[in-house]
């Protein structure tokens, strides 16, 4: 072999999720194993060549986090009035489900945002709350006035 390099030029060079960290041996193929740190906090012990090409870019927690196993976990999980039904795409960090609301409609919402409370509804939520309130004076009779129907509410 004519060609020797020192491996510790590729300290610090970043491969998807994993930092090289510190050179740990040549394999029996030739092949430079690096210690490397994942963005996720685990230590992976990865062949060069396969960061290089791209076959391994985590310590194995990005292929956890493409699973539908894991996924499916979440499936049916209820975030108040949303029920997960689906893994739908995930977006850099993000994973997106698709959601039923109580009301009947699906809307798509990002993980997080359920798990924070941040989306609590498909976006019914603030007007169901108005009119479930309004609708109890229905048939009420003021003077000559009859209510029959809930109309909408006004902004004060
Ligand atoms: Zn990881
Ligand atoms: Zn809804």
């Amino acid at each position: 072999m004519g060609r020797t390099i020192d491996p510790n030029i590729h300290l610090g060079e970043r491969y998807g999720r994993l930092v090289i960290k510190e050179y740990d041996h040549k394999d029996q193929f030739g092949r430079y194993i690096y210690k490397c740190q994942c963005d996720c906090g685990n230590t992976a012990i990865v062949a060069y060549t396969s960061m290089r090409t791209g076959h391994t870019t985590s310590c194995g927690c990005y292929n956890r986090e493409q699973s539908s196993a894991d996924h499916d976990s979440r499936i049916g999980k209820k975030f108040n009035m949303l029920t997960i039904i689906g893994f739908d795409h995930r977006s850099g960090k993000h994973i997106y489900y698709r959601c039923k609301c109580d009301c009947g409609n699906e809307k798509v919402i990002r993980y997080d945002s359920l798990n924070d409370g941040s989306i609590k509804s498909c976006g019914c939520l603030q007007s169901n709350r108005v009119s479930q309130k309004d609708l109890s004076h229905i048939g009420e009779t003021w003077g000559r006035m009859t209510i029959i129907a809930f109309d909408h509410t006004d902004k004060i």
